[in-house]
């Protein structure tokens, strides 16, 4: 499946000299959606997964599928003040400035095995600071699943020690 064809780039946006990617094209075609979706099962089968973790809001939506095909749990990262229990919180830096992502602190069992899903890999701040989440809540992060990855911000660098799976490269 030639991935690629189903994602849309948009030069200039949200910000002059960002060459977005859009990937509700891909999410628009059942038949490819369902195939990345079932690429990124089969690297979960492999690992034992026992939950799926993702970061608000395109990790919902590459996430919970895969969690539903696996039957295991869906766990949301979100940003500072969106969930409404007790969180634990991981800082990260953005290009200009600082954000915040947050984790229901009983979340994650601890010793449970973890994939994290997200729609793209870029810098690689909103996987790590995902990481030290899921790891300080007492979880082993078995696997990282994306389905785009922009190796010239070499975000993989940030992932070393991690199993990646990518399914398109630019
Ligand atoms: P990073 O933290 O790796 O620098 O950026 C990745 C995060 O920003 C992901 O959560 C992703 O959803 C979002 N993101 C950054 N650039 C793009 C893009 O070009 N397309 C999409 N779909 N998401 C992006």
């Amino acid at each position: 499946m030639n991935y690629k064809d189903y994602i849309a780039i948009v030069p200039d946006w949200p910000k002059k000299g960002i060459q977005f990617k859009d990937i509700t094209p891909l999410m628009d075609n059942g038949k490819v959606f369902k195939s990345a979706i079932d690429e990124i099962v089969a690297f979960a089968r492999e690992k034992n997964v026992d939950l799926v973790v993702g970061p608000e809001a395109r990790g919902f939506i590459v996430g919970c599928p895969v969690a539903y095909a696996l039957g295991v749990g869906f766990a949301p990262v979100r940003k500072e003040g969106k969930l409404p229990r007790e969180v634990i919180r991981v800082e990260y830096g953005l290009e200009y400035g600082k954000d915040t992502l947050t984790m229901h602190k009983d979340a994650i069992k601890p010793g449970q095995r973890v994939l994290i899903i997200d729609d793209l890999l870029a810098t690689g701040g909103t996987m790590g600071a995902s990481i030290k989440l899921v790891e300080q809540l007492g979880g082993i992060v078995v696997g990282l699943a994306f389905l785009v990855e922009l190796t010239y911000l070499n975000g993989r660098e940030k992932l070393k020690g991690y199993d990646v799976l990518t399914l398109m490269q630019y």
